[in-house]
């Protein structure tokens, strides 16, 4: 089965999530090196373990709730846009 790994990031200054990184793969064992990979070069990501500022969860996926690159436009964009407002 596929799964996604949730990794939360918690603010430093409010201890609030603001920012979450999400690892696709079909084991568990894809997803962690998808983890590693990304963490190996995200500041961001390393401070926030450095300082047991993460929360994670583990969610099992439907084969067809795996993102695809095939340009399904109906779906929810992979990318969340964070901006400022709304
Ligand atoms: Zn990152």
């Amino acid at each position: 089965m596929p799964w996604a790994y949730h990794v939360y990031i918690i603010d430093a200054t409010d201890e609030e999530i603001h920012v979450e990184h999400t690892f696709y793969g079909h084991t568990k064992q894809d997803c962690t090196e998808a983890r590693n990979e990304h963490l190996a070069h995200c500041a961001q990501f390393q401070a926030a373990e450095a300082e047991g500022r993460t929360d994670d969860l583990w969610e099992e996926l439907a084969e067809r709730e795996m993102p695809t690159t095939d340009g399904d436009s109906d779906d929810e964009d992979d990318v969340i846009d964070i901006g400022a407002g709304g």
